[in-house]
């Protein structure tokens, strides 16, 4: 059985196998064809032509019957391999809790998608979001509703990315990441804002209403390779959580300065920090 080769020595025993088993069903074919084509009196004498006539009808009916269910088996095999590898590596590239790519999908998929926007001269921005206070949410309630709380707000950022060509990913723990390419500054905002809107929540857990709260970074494209921009994003989501969390920061171009903080009740009160760079906070 090919799927119990795991060794070496298996692959030199199940060849040797095939390969005994080939010549045996060669030898067994080949003695039948040619008793029965040219009888059983091993002294008869025949004519050459008609032992080369049997000889060719022989050699060509086995070999091709024999390497034609081979070819087929190890071309059934191959699909069988490229699918499982095709399978393995989309699991590789998906969390399991949310269904949503894991930490190594978005890296790749969000590369891509920056060359790809770099090139076509697009406006990319990131975003980093992170579930409040969510080792609380562990503790009080347990680690299987931690559990449904992230799939919830998963399902949240999925359906909401979805229609707007948004990539999103569950980065690690309880933090988010995504990217969106060809939104302005103010359109990025607005969506990190709905999103944050949208993520502050009761989810329903086992009869109970849990109230879940995120804060979000927002960082536009400035240069560099994708782990700049995310740490950028970064920058901004840690800004957020400083600032009371429950909030966006968006990162305006110059690196690690929050240009605005915005809650999802609206509410501003504005803040004059590090020098002439201004940060507009919320109601926090
Ligand atoms: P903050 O608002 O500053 O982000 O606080 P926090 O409590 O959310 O952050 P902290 O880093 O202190 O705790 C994160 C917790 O998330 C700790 C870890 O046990 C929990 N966590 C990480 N991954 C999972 C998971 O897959 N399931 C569950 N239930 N908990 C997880
Ligand atoms: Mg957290
Ligand atoms: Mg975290």
């Amino acid at each position: 059985m090919p799927n119990q080769i795991v060794t070496q020595r298996d692959v030199i025993r199940y060849t040797a196998g095939r390969v005994v088993a080939a010549a045996g069903i060669t030898a067994i074919v080949t003695i039948i064809f040619l008793i029965s084509d040219l009888g059983t009196d091993l002294h008869a004498t025949v004519e050459v032509g008609a032992v080369v006539k049997a000889s060719l009808v022989v050699a060509l009916g086995v070999s091709t019957t024999l390497s034609g269910a081979m070819a087929y088996r190890s071309a059934r095999l191959m699909r069988q391999l490229t699918s499982t590898r095709a399978e393995l590596m989309r699991m590789s590239r998906t969390d399991p809790l949310t269904g949503l790519l894991n930490r190594r999908g978005f890296d790749d998929a969000a590369a891509a998608v920056l060359a790809e926007a770099a090139d076509a001269g697009q406006r990319v921005v990131a975003l980093m979001c992170d579930i409040d206070r969510f080792k609380a949410i562990n503790d009080h309630y347990g680690h299987n509703i931690g559990d449904r709380v992230l799939a919830e707000i998963g399902g949240i950022l999925r359906d909401f990315a979805a229609p707007r060509g948004m990539l999103i990913a569950r980065h690690g723990g309880e933090e988010f990441a995504g990217l969106m390419v060809g939104v302005s500054d103010a359109q990025a905002n607005d969506y990190a804002m709905t999103l944050c809107r949208m993520c502050a929540t009761d989810v329903p857990c086992d009869g109970r209403l849990v109230p879940v709260t995120m804060s979000f970074g927002v960082a536009a494209y400035a240069g560099g390779e994708l782990p700049a921009l995310m740490r950028r994003a970064d920058l901004a989501l840690y800004r957020a959580k400083d600032l009371g969390r429950n909030c966006v920061v968006q990162l305006d171009g110059s690196e690690g300065v929050p240009a605005a903080a915005t809650t999802p009740s609206g509410g501003v009160r504005e803040t004059e920090i590090a020098g002439d760079n201004r940060l507009v906070a919320g109601d926090l």
